[in-house]
């Protein structure tokens, strides 16, 4: 990779006041890199009216042996809810204890990438789950989320440092912040992964479900590095473990507000049926086509209510109109890790069990004796979903009564 400044250059200055490492300067009115200084980050690039930067991408034969370490960009609860301003989300846990067993086949440091406004002694949080090292850049530009804000700083920490490994957490922010680095760098990046390894060459190993969910795909990136992977939510198991001293980098990267091209006009927070969201949920009741109609679904919700659950549903119920599609379980909908998963006349295609296999116990009801989903589950009811679900729903309510007097 390469940057140069075309002589379309007019000389506004505008890369100049953007670039977070001063590695531009103006000489006879025309930009002029400092190579030395650049890390390629493309903040400049955005800017420029004229388009007079470019950054050349051809792929190299790059020399990887520096390229060391496993790292996590760690992800913060939205920051528009002053409650939760600064708290680590769990997928951030979920992905660093899966960075541990790689770091670890590896003989590598597991890193966290931590972007934030201000260090809340976030190292001893994340010496719970083997940190070996934090690279913290702290900025008020850090909130709310922006796409080249945050580019600009993890593109240079990873120019300087040279990750071999790089994990992002599948959400808004890793599926908009990944894809954009992976095109900055040129480097490849395998998105939704359900199994991350490293093989005998020491390589990254994405796995997938490719084609549908029918097969599951290994993939590969032999020749650039970082490698990259998202996961998503609850796909990955939190397993703590403590670390020695987490050793701390402090990076100042100076961000101008001009970096950002996008401007947060007004933040509307999406109404939600049911307890929790889905995949933050310890209980979920979820239904299927063999529910049969809108009105024999809706009866899940009472379900839910007397289980503090959520409910979710199968790509078919959601297709058929009983749920919005927020509730729908599976590869194209959300993936979950409840501690209970009721399943009620779903067939257990493999798109669904994808989405829900890791939960702790499932109960599957279902009229066919063959039914997949029987296969993943712990107890498997044999008859009629709504039958059963009336019935559960009164059992239930007589107990709650009861245990009420
Ligand atoms: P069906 O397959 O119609 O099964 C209904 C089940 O109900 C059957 O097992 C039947 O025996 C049972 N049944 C019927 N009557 C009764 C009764 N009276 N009592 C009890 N049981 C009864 N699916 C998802 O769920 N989530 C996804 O994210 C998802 N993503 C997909 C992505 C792709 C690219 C593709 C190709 C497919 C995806 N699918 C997904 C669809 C998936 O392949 C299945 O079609 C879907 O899961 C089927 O939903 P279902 O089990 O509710 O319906
Ligand atoms: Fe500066 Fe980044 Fe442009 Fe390089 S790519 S000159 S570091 S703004
Ligand atoms: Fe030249 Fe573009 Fe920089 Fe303006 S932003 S000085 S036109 S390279």
């Amino acid at each position: 990779m390469g940057i140069e400044v075309l002589k379309t250059c007019i000389g506004c200055t505008k890369c100049v006041t953007v670039c977070p490492f001063g590695a531009i300067s103006m000489v006879d009115k025309k930009a002029v890199i400092d190579l030395t200084k650049c890390t390629l980050c493309g903040a400049c690039v955005s800017v420029c009216p004229v388009k007079s930067i470019v950054i050349s991408r051809e792929a190299e034969k790059k020399d990887l042996s520096g390229y060391k370490d496993v790292w996590v960009f760690v992800e913060f609860s939205d920051n528009s809810d002053p409650k939760q301003q600064g708290e680590i989300k769990k997928v951030s846990f979920e992905l660093l204890s899966e960075g541990r067993k790689l770091a670890d086949k590896l003989n590598n440091k597991l890193c966290a990438v931590l972007l934030t406004d201000k260090n809340r002694d976030y190292e001893k949080i994340l010496s719970d789950y083997g940190v070996d090292k934090v690279y913290l850049v702290e900025n008020d530009e850090f909130l709310p989320y922006d796409t080249d804000v945050y580019s600009t700083a993890v593109m240079a920490l990873i120019n300087k440092y040279k990750p071999a490994v790089f994990l992002y957490p599948a959400t808004y922010k890793g599926r908009d912040l990944a894809p954009r680095i992976a095109a900055n760098l040129y480097v490849g990046l395998t998105a939704d992964c359900t199994a991350l390894d490293i093989n005998k060459d020491g390589l990254l190993v994405q796995s997938r479900p490719a084609f549908g969910g029918n097969i599951m795909a290994d993939i590969l990136s032999p020749n650039s590095r970082p490698q990259m992977a998202t996961v998503r939510p609850n796909v990955m198991k939190i397993e703590k473990r403590k670390s020695g001293n987490v050793e701390i980098v402090k990076e100042d990267i100076k961000i101008g507000k001009n970096i950002r091209r996008v401007s947060v006009v007004r933040r509307n927070k999406e109404e939600h049926t049911g307890h929790v969201k889905i995949e933050n949920a310890e209980i979920i009741v979820s239904g299927g086509r063999g529910l049969k109609t809108k009105e024999r679904f809706d009866v899940l919700h009472e379900l839910a209510e007397i289980l503090s659950a959520s409910v979710g549903a199968s790509r078919a119920a959601v297709d058929s109109g009983f749920i919005d599609k927020k509730h729908q379980v599976g590869q194209s909908g959300t993936t979950v890790r409840p501690r209970l998963y009721l399943a009620f006349g779903i067939s257990g295609a493999i798109q669904h069990l994808v989405g829900m296999k890791n939960s702790d116990i499932i109960i599957a009801i279902n009229k066919d004796p063959n039914a997949p989903i029987f296969g993943v589950s712990k107890y498997a009811v044999v008859g009629d979903g709504y039958d059963i679900l009336k019935k559960l729903i009164e059992k239930l309510s007589e107990r709650k009564e009861k245990v009420g007097n």
